[in-house]
């Protein structure tokens, strides 16, 4: 079972410490949203599950940390002054403000008809270096993590000896002012990005496009996604961005609708070609702009020396979109007889924001307690994540907090682990909710075999 609504999954967010609506407090700011104790437990797993993927687990790809504030003249020449827009139109009753091509000519507001023509809004957020306000001084905050990854290709290859194909990885946040954000944290307007850019030589882009497209299929899967959630949605020619080949949208059934998760772009030259000084030496088969203030040639030598503008195939996921999709996925309502049921975040274990609980039968025994602190001081430092002392409640609600927000395994120390020798505790399968028991002198080397 997954989620069927978007309300299980706010309500379920905001009572457990997922995600909060930014600026609660003060009303809230429309399309950015805060990540709670558990939600950056799961949204750092999620990212480290990818930079393992992409970066530690192969030998072609290097990774990148790039600024957010980023150089106009970078947003000149990637073309995203120019159209980085949606059209927004205006309804003339209520003055309300929307995507043309998402209201199909009604306002949804109040369902006036009366509507301004389409007029281009750009998405960028502007701002200004410096003390002084000038048009040298604008900078944007970066709309994507990709561009620094292409004005930065030269000095990794330089620093890195790297030879076709190779990629770069990089994980931030990108920003975008967009007209009517909703879904939750689908279409927000800060966000974070996982992009990879993966450079290789013209006429194997078709096959790498293949490929990554493959691998990117399974890694949602080993991330729990099941394939009959998932669409790949392959753009028609007429419908492709200008710099584009080709595209496929790796599409999740989320709450609400089958949507894009992540996109996987064969740009080819473009990105490299339009950052590039003296264009005229290479033949791009993208349409670049003239560029008569790069500084440098993005290119590198092929096998017999020649100098080349690699292609780039890209594979770019949000993760907010990532944790959403898991989050639909892993919600689970279980009848589990006699009137009673649960919620369970089926995560996988990997993701999961808390790894253990350690739970006391009772929290008024000071054996007891002791035991649970030192335990969880002990196993704290294993570095498989977080390990949670839960005195709450009674051991059955202990069980149901831990249920909801996806803690693979619980621990619980029982008058027998005080009273019997050798030194033993209960732990419980969240999805099965069996117990076994394990002798304390082993506890740790089960945990580690278990999640790591
Ligand atoms: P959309 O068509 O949904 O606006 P896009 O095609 O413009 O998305 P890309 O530019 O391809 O998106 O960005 C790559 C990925 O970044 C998307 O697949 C999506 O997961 C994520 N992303 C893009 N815009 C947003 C946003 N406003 N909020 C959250 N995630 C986003």
């Amino acid at each position: 079972m997954v989620a069927t609504s978007m309300e299980q999954l706010v309500s379920l967010c905001k009572r457990r410490g997922f995600i909060f609506q930014n600026a609660d407090i003060y009303g809230g700011m429309q399309g950015v949203y805060d990540y709670g104790p558990l939600g950056v437990e799961l949204k750092n797993n999620l990212k480290a599950a990818w930079w393992r993927a992409m970066v530690y687990e192969r030998d072609d790809v290097e990774g990148l940390d790039s600024a957010i504030l980023t150089n106009r003249k970078v947003l000149k020449y990637s073309g995203h002054e120019d159209t980085f827009s949606d059209p927004m139109v205006d309804c003339k009753k209520c003055k309300g403000r929307f995507r043309a091509d998402q209201i199909g000519g009604k306002c949804p507001n109040c369902g006036s008809t009366d509507l301004t023509d389409p007029r281009p809004f750009n998405l960028m957020f502007k701002t200004q270096v410096g003390p002084v306000e000038s048009d040298e001084n604008i900078a944007y905050l970066r709309p994507e993590t990709a561009q620094a990854i292409f004005t930065q290709f030269k000095n990794v290859v330089d620093s890195t000896s790297r030879k076709l194909p190779f990629g770069i990885a990089q994980i931030g946040k990108s920003f975008r002012n967009e007209i009517t954000p909703r879904n939750f944290i689908f279409r927000v307007r800060e966000f974070e990005q996982a992009e990879l850019e993966f450079f290789v030589m013209p006429g194997t882009d078709i096959d790498w496009h293949e490929k990554w497209k493959n691998a990117r299929v399974q890694w949602w899967q080993d991330q729990g996604l099941k394939l009959e959630h998932i669409n790949i949605y392959k753009t028609p020619d007429e419908d492709l961005a200008h710099y584009a080949k080709a595209c496929y949208d790796i599409e999740y059934q989320f709450p609400h609708g089958m949507e894009e998760l992540e996109g996987i772009a064969n740009r080819r030259d473009y990105d490299l070609g339009n950052h590039t000084k003296n264009q005229e030496e290479f033949t791009l088969e993208a349409h670049c702009h003239e560029n008569k203030e790069s500084t440098t040639k993005l290119c590198i030598q092929d096998d017999n020396g020649k100098w080349v503008i690699p292609f780039v195939v890209e594979p770019s996921m949000g993760v907010d979109r990532g944790v959403l999709a898991v989050l639909t996925e892993a919600y689970t309502e279980e009848d589990l007889g006699e009137g009673n049921s649960r919620v369970v975040l089926k995560l996988k274990k990997h993701l999961a924001p808390i790894k253990v609980a350690i739970i006391p039968l009772k929290k008024n025994n000071e054996q007891i307690m002791t035991k649970c602190h030192e335990l969880k001081a002990q196993l704290m430092k294993l570095g498989i994540g977080r390990v949670a002392l839960e005195n709450t409640g009674n051991i059955g609600k202990a069980y149901r907090r831990h249920d909801e927000v996806g803690t693979p395994l619980c621990l619980t120390v029982d008058f027998e682990t005080i009273e019997q020798q050798p030194e033993s505790v209960t732990i419980r399968d969240r999805d099965t909710m069996e117990q076994i028991r394990v002798n304390t002198a082993d506890l740790a080397e089960y945990l580690r075999n278990y999640f790591l």
